[in-house]
């Protein structure tokens, strides 16, 4: 699948993050792309999102383009028949709203909407490097933890387009309660929220300051913290587990590393890969190329634009 100009028509591409908006218009490539944030964002996801729909069609008509879709990425799910997110985790305020309601009527305007994970995953399999492959894994780990999978150079959705769930793989049968029904996802261990959530429980049992940020934890593990180090050390564990069972499903050509706490955290990437590989079935072993991912924030905009054309 390749993204082709289409003249003076354009796709406008939306990612509703955890704490800000990103999108650009998408033309071939991603053009203008601009992160949004407000206050009252996770409140009125809604007014946040109409605001920037408005910029950019104003943008677009002073460029002489004409935006003929909008394309929005999201965490969660939307059932596809109904249209309606059925689940958000990082924005509650969403959870139950008809996209047609959330997006004002824009003159007609087609409103598409994906899971962000997904819309990442085929961003970064559009962009893979040479030679490429239809088998294709992404997990991203940053505030939640998401992914997906191409395979057979299709992006697997399954049954209900609720498949890859890389963040809910169980790792602990009575674990951590976690916001999807379920107990014990990895999510709930090795995600940036758990990491420094298990940080804070160790400093709380070892009676020193509590971390008040994910920066400042971050900073205690390149001073060699002891706490910061098991706790980094404890979240890249849980993930070799997790992406080690994906690939072993998958039997991926290129497996993608990336979110904030992969692109942040020195050695991070090399001790999860050195970790998953230990865990591989030989063949996904000698096969597999691990890369980091390299569309950083845009990667969620030009997927939702990606997912619309599947
Ligand atoms: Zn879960």
């Amino acid at each position: 699948m390749l993204l082709k100009p289409l003249g003076k028509t354009v796709h406008l591409g939306i990612d509703l993050g955890g704490s800000a908006i990103r999108a650009a218009l998408v033309h071939g490539s991603v053009l203008l792309p601009k992160t949004f944030q407000r206050t009252d964002y996770k409140d009125d996801a809604a007014t946040a999102l109409n605001d920037v729909i408005v910029y950019y069609l104003d943008l677009a008509k002073r460029l002489d383009l004409v935006v003929e879709q909008i394309d929005i990425a999201l965490a969660g799910n939307i059932e596809p028949t109904s249209r309606v997110i059925v689940s958000s985790p990082t924005i509650p305020s969403l959870r139950g709203r008809h996209l047609e309601d959330l997006v004002e009527n824009f003159a007609g305007l087609t409103i598409t909407a994906h899971n962000d994970a997904n819309a990442r995953t085929l961003g970064e399999w559009h962009v893979s490097e040479s030679p490429k492959t239809d088998n294709f894994v992404a997990i991203f780990v940053g505030s939640g933890i998401g992914g997906g999978a191409v395979c057979g150079g299709k992006l697997f959705l399954g049954e209900h387009g609720a498949a890859s769930e890389v963040g809910h793989i169980a790792v602990e049968y009575e674990g951590y309660p976690c916001p999807c029904g379920g107990r014990g996802c990895v999510e709930q261990y090795a995600s940036g929220t758990a990491i420094l959530r298990r940080a804070n429980d160790l400093a709380g049992t070892s009676d020193r300051v509590s971390f008040e940020t994910a920066l400042s934890l971050l900073q205690a593990l390149r001073v060699k913290d002891a706490i910061a180090v098991q706790t980094y050390r404890e979240a890249a564990q849980w993930l070799s587990m997790s992406l080690a069972s994906l690939i072993n499903l998958y039997d991926p050509g290129i497996v993608v590393l990336g979110g904030g706490v992969m692109e942040s955290t020195d050695g991070f990437f090399e001790t999860v890969v050195e970790g998953t590989r230990g865990r591989l079935m030989p063949l996904a072993k000698q096969g597999a190329r691990f890369t980091r991912a390299s569309l950083g924030d845009t990667g969620g905009v030009l997927g939702a634009v990606l997912m619309s054309y599947t």
